[in-house]
């Protein structure tokens, strides 16, 4: 059976998130005999050739689409952010380390970074917490409770559930580690700015199951004693990221996806698109009396848009509706309610504009 073009739907999940269909094309006819091999890359051993040659393809295209700079490691590892959540702190911690709690997932590191500190390995700072506004604001960099010592500073630059982001890199003086699971590759970014970032892959980047950290030189080699092996980046930059098995159809099919973001003309062609289609999306809301989103404007994300209806008894006749029409996934965190468009990389202008259209016929036919 064969699924055309239009049988795929408008898919919003935050993540796993929508692939370009271009992309799984490919993998679809490479799928049972990749470039001749005889096999499928889910086959392959991951040192034979030709599987060194689509991971090292799969770097080279990454560093050129983000301009990486030679003295950083770019590493494809496995455990999500959420393991990273743990590694930072294993590999960077000496004595203390200062962390910005912008939403879900920050707060997700900072509780998972005190874990350490409880066990002895240095202490944790919460610079400050955008929780007065109900995360729908970041706190004002000179209220920021920060320490010059400290080993590193932690943030995450888009928040995923809350739709909280913050486009300009924090002026800091100490190493900034950047959780950017869902909004790298969105936007150009001046990479040299950062220690380390790190991204699971499954918003913007690909399958679930691969997780990218890029990390400066300077940074590698500095693993607390307890840090298991897989987790220290420099026995995984030694190894070229195969200490132990890679996720390796997840690293080619992210190749893919590099090939397809070089192809629409790279990270500033996709930015534009991408900053039409959010820029459309929250102005209908703003107008709409029926639609709110609550957070400030200067923050809000161009990746994850979190909406509610003036009435959230009609949350379910919503979400049963867009459906029906083909747009899935919409249903927001539990922890925010409402609804939540992602509108990752994959997702095009159309589909946004036939969103909008949706929720502009559902207005009239509610109030
Ligand atoms: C999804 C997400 C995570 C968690 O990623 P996993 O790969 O599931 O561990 C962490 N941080 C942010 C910002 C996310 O969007």
């Amino acid at each position: 059976m064969s699924v055309s073009f239009d049988q795929r739907v408008a898919n919003f999940c935050a993540g796993p998130a929508s692939m370009p269909t271009a992309v799984l094309q490919k993998a679809q006819a490479e799928l049972l005999n990749w470039q001749g091999s005889g096999m499928s890359v889910m086959e392959m051993s991951h040192r034979s050739s030709e599987f060194m040659g689509i991971a090292s393809k799969a770097e080279q295209d990454l560093r050129k689409l983000m301009n990486i700079p030679d003295n950083y490691k770019v590493l494809f590892l496995q455990g999500g952010a959420s393991l990273q959540f743990s590694a930072i702190p294993l590999n960077l911690l000496k004595g203390e380390a200062d962390y910005l709690d912008t939403g879900i997932w920050s707060k997700k590191a900072i509780s998972e970074a005190k874990r350490y500190e409880q066990a002895g390995l240095g202490k944790i700072n919460v610079v400050a917490s955008a929780k007065d506004s109900n995360y729908t604001t970041v706190p004002p960099r000179d209220s920021w409770q920060l320490n010059d010592n400290a080993d590193y500073f932690h943030y995450c630059p888009n928040e995923t559930i809350n739709g909280l982001a913050m486009f300009d890199v924090p002026a800091v003086n100490v190493p900034i580690v950047a959780d950017m699971s869902s909004c790298i590759l969105s936007s150009p970014i001046d990479v040299s700015k950062f220690g380390l970032i790190y991204a699971g892959a499954q918003k913007n980047i690909g399958p679930a199951g691969l997780t990218l950290v890029i990390v400066r030189d300077d940074l590698i080699g500095h693993a607390n004693l307890v840090c298991p092996s897989i987790l220290d980046y420099k026995n995984q930059a030694d190894n070229d990221s195969m200490v132990n098995t890679p996720a390796t159809f997840a690293w080619y099919l992210a190749g893919l996806v590099f090939e397809w973001l070089l192809e629409q003309g790279g990270v500033e062609a996709i930015y534009q698109q991408n900053l039409l289609k959010a820029q459309k999306l929250y102005e209908f809301i703003d107008q709409s009396d029926f639609y709110q989103n609550p957070v400030n404007k200067d923050n809000r994300s161009i990746m994850n848009v979190p909406f509610t209806l003036a009435d959230s008894q009609l949350d379910k006749t919503f979400l049963a509706k867009a459906d029906e029409a083909g747009l899935l996934n919409l249903k927001g965190h539990r922890t925010v309610g409402g609804m939540r468009a992602s509108i990752y990389n994959a997702i095009d202008l159309a589909t946004v504009e036939k969103l909008i259209k949706f929720m502009q016929q559902f207005e009239q036919t509610s109030v």
